[in-house]
């Protein structure tokens, strides 16, 4: 939900601030992103605050794609409770859709979850089904 949220709060500050003072204003900046120099109004030089790759001219959209996508250094990002948050979501889906648990590790499915978030590393089998599926029941309880 939350990066729903960021998203379309960054889309709509983008075409808001065009006309005040140029510079682009998104989460991806300062705190993932560096801008370095302005190139024209509205397109800033920035570099990667992970790992130091540079664009000439970084559009928020392209960044954002990119720290989600294809940085390497800005995945570890995920943090452990947001892991805790989609074990459990996945553990539900799974009970309540009657889904066999060694679905967890059919290529179909963790290419989809692997597309949805790439840092994420789905449990295995066993965990999923036991240890997540105790703490589970026990929350419900
Ligand atoms: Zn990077």
């Amino acid at each position: 939900m939350a990066e729903n949220s960021d998203t379309s709060s960054i889309n709509s500050t983008n075409t808001s601030a065009r006309k005040s003072s140029g510079k682009p204003k998104s989460i991806v900046w300062g705190m993932h992103i560096k801008q370095r120099n302005q190139i024209s109004k509205g397109h800033w030089s920035t570099t990667c605050n992970y790992c130091n790759q540079f664009w000439y001219k970084g559009s928020p959209a392209a960044l954002e794609d990119y720290l989600g996508n294809s940085c390497n250094k800005a995945l570890p990002d995920l943090i452990p409770d947001h892991i805790k948050d989609i074990n459990r979501a996945l553990v539900k889906a799974f009970i309540v859709c009657g889904i066999p648990f060694y679905i967890i590790k059919n290529l179909f499915f963790v290419e989809l979850l692997k597309t949805l978030r790439l840092a994420y590393e789905p449990p295995s089998r066993n965990i999923l089904s036991g240890h997540f599926l105790e703490q589970e029941t026990a929350f419900v309880n």
